[in-house]
């Protein structure tokens, strides 16, 4: 089958490997843009939530390129997203697209459709096939998470402005290429040495560090987000990610299949603030600001407009900031985000961030 997807960040590099191994060819849609969402948008409820409207506009791109099967995660609980592969195939199929929609999620009983769908999914595979394209997907899955780490806290200290974009951008390449897990693991190596030549030790500046949390889809995605990571970078900020996708699919997939993943220590977390799941990443949001105050100089919440549970979120972060002391920035998007006034907000951000700490008595200074 010729199986188109929607973009996640750069996980479309480990999803390539993955459905190679499944004896399908990926058509990978063109990265998002403007005409991504746009396209998205039109066929789209008016009132649904950014991430909808972007993961149409994938499969539509991807349709076009030549797919004749789409790809989507499923999901459940209080938020939408269960609700967007069934509507996304309805849509398709009333555009007159002739593709096999397939929703991959985790059975919670109806093993029936779970073996019908495992059926389209595995196809021809051979099993060895299969076990070398699932780990292969599997390592260049944890290798693109720490190379874009590794990234973070190198671009706020680069020599030159864009270097480790560019470099990353280069490796990211080298990784979507790679064919072993000896290979990946030379990447790696490889780049955690470009990444060191590419920074300046003697600065004399402290880097202020600033966590993001807010939807998983507006903070992986970097044309949903803005760039945010990169934006922060060039102020001079070394943005920390408090979501990782491998760990998402760790819990999520592996873990809850198998009965083993509760919210025991994002419950923990979020004590006093929020009591339980409010849907997608609502939770994370709160106990992760709260786990994490003590050691960065500030949060960022990012969520797309009218998402329910950062909604939540966005009315208690407030508290969980006062009883921390430490500032944190709610930042929505949707489609008609404008850069200019979301760069302002961010620098105005990062000024504040700056003038407190060179107010603080630790004797760090910024400026
Ligand atoms: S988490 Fe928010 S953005 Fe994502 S599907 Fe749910 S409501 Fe929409």
């Amino acid at each position: 089958m010729r199986v188109t997807f929607p973009h996640l960040g750069n996980a479309y590099i480990a999803i390539e490997a993955l459905l190679q191994g499944l004896g399908h060819e990926p058509v990978t849609p063109p990265l998002s843009t403007k005409r991504t969402i746009e396209w998205g948008s039109r066929y789209s409820p008016e009132d649904i939530c950014l991430p909808f409207k972007t993961i149409l506009g994938n499969m539509l791109e991807g349709i076009e390129l030549g797919a004749d099967s789409v790809y989507m995660l499923g999901g459940w609980g209080p938020c939408r997203l269960g609700y967007y592969a069934e509507i996304q195939r309805i849509i398709l199929l009333d555009l007159g697209k002739q593709v096999e929609f397939v929703t991959l999620e985790v059975p919670r009983g109806n093993w029936g459709l779970a073996r019908e769908r495992l059926r389209s999914i595995f196809g021809s595979a051979r099993i060895r096939h299969l076990f070398r394209g699932c780990q292969l997907a599997w390592a260049k899955l944890s290798v693109l998470e720490e190379v874009e780490n590794l990234s973070l806290q190198a671009r706020p200290r680069e020599k030159e402005r864009g270097s480790v974009s560019r470099f990353l951008e280069g490796q990211l390449q080298k990784i979507r290429l790679a064919q072993s897990v000896k290979t990946l693991r030379e990447l790696k190596e490889e780049t955690e040495a470009g990444l060191q030549d590419l920074m300046d030790r003697v600065s004399s500046h402290a880097v202020l560090r600033v966590g993001i949390v807010g939807e998983i889809y507006t903070v992986v995605e970097p044309f949903v987000n803005l760039r945010l990571e990169e934006r922060l970078g060039s102020l001079g900020v070394e943005a920390v990610r408090t979501i990782s996708l491998k760990e998402w699919i760790e819990d999520h997939v592996f873990k809850n299949a198998l009965g083993l993943y509760n919210q025991n220590s994002l419950l923990r977390s979020a004590a006093g603030y929020l009591h339980s799941f409010v849907g997608g990443h609502g939770l994370e949001s709160v106990a992760r600001s709260a786990e994490l105050s003590g050691c960065l100089d500030g949060i960022i919440h990012i969520y797309p407009l009218a998402c329910m549970p950062e909604i939540m979120a966005h009315g208690i972060l407030p508290q969980v900031s006062a009883d921390k002391q430490i500032p944190i920035l709610s930042l929505v998007v949707d489609e008609h985000a404008g850069e200019t006034g979301f760069q302002t907000r961010l620098e105005a951000f990062v000024d504040l961030l700056q003038r407190r700490i060179y107010q603080c008595q630790d004797g760090r200074k910024y400026i």
